[in-house]
């Protein structure tokens, strides 16, 4: 399996001399196995120069898979050129939400006020899935999709292939006990231990599905940040990196970088992280990076 970066920034799109380094990109990745199927995790803006480079290669079968539906995580799609040429299948996958199709989401975004260019002028042909938690299969590639915990249904996402594994996990915040200390039985009838088991048998679940050969894990803050922005559906780093060493991840790609972040900070971040991790097989997304398992 090989993987590239085309975009690592979080929530917003930051170009400029002091994100170069680290990219300004929103969230894109993408992931090939060999075949002739390209595989895409987030439409980002990282997604724009993706588009360009696969119509140079002429791919014709594209799986987008949408982690969710914030604005980071969809907002390229409409500079997405393989959806404008005839005779390209593009397939897209996200998670299903109760009020409204992931299609009419997509289309929204290219709605006349927003875009000039309708979703249904595209001459790709394009279709949807709205999926929960389920497994997928690509001829010899398997991909596994689970719940994530973030504001807004999210699904982290598993690729298997010839015995190696990737797990991409978009926007998510480790689970917590929302209560905090507070006495619980009033408020659920349900006694404070119960709720810190239940938090914690998430989190264990999410343990094992990230156990894999390379796992790229949003990583939005760092451990002293989060405890301002508890709730805000990101993971701190620290708590990313404890979980990759407890769960035997081989290689750990913290990514999603905060928009407010230089990629001076993220230099020092890492040297940091080095000190505190030193025995773990590590690195910071960069933008054009691109590894392979
Ligand atoms: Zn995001
Ligand atoms: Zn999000």
């Amino acid at each position: 399996l090989k993987v590239r970066f085309w975009g690592t920034r979080g929530s917003i799109a930051t170009p400029g001399a002091e994100t170069n380094k680290y990219g300004g990109n929103t969230s894109c990745l993408e992931v090939s196995d060999g075949s002739e199927r390209v595989f895409i995790f987030d439409a980002g803006t990282g997604i724009r120069k993706l588009g360009l480079d696969l119509a140079r290669r002429k791919a014709k079968e594209i799986h987008l898979f949408i982690s969710h539906t914030h604005w980071d995580h969809i907002q390229g799609f409409p500079f997405f050129t393989p959806a404008y040429i005839p005779g390209v299948n593009i397939h897209i996958y996200g998670p299903k939400h109760y009020e409204k199709t992931l299609r009419h989401i997509m289309d929204l975004q290219m709605d006349y006020a927003y875009f000039p260019i309708s979703m249904q002028q595209l001459n790709a042909k394009i279709s949807y899935s709205d999926l929960q938690e389920t497994e997928l299969q690509f001829g010899d590639t398997k991909i596994l999709a689970k719940y994530a915990n973030h504001p807004v249904t999210g699904l982290c996402y598993k690729v298997i292939h010839q015995g190696k594994s990737l797990v991409y996990s978009g926007d998510m915040e480790p689970f917590y006990n929302v209560l905090g200390d507070a006495p619980a039985d009033d408020v659920l009838g349900a006694p404070d231990e119960d709720i810190n088991e239940i938090v914690k048998e998430r989190n264990q679940h999410h343990q094992e599905f990230c156990r894999s050969d390379l796992l790229i894990h949003d990583a939005q803050y760092t451990e002293k940040e989060y405890e301002k922005v508890r709730g805000w559906g990101h993971s701190p780093m620290e708590a990313v990196l404890r979980m990759a060493q407890e769960g035997g991840v081989k290689k750990t790609v913290l990514t999603h970088h905060d928009p407010d972040r230089t990629d001076a900070q993220l230099d020092q971040i890492e040297t940091n992280l080095r000190t505190q991790f030193s025995s773990l097989d590590f690195v910071i997304s960069q933008e054009g990076m691109e590894l392979e398992v």
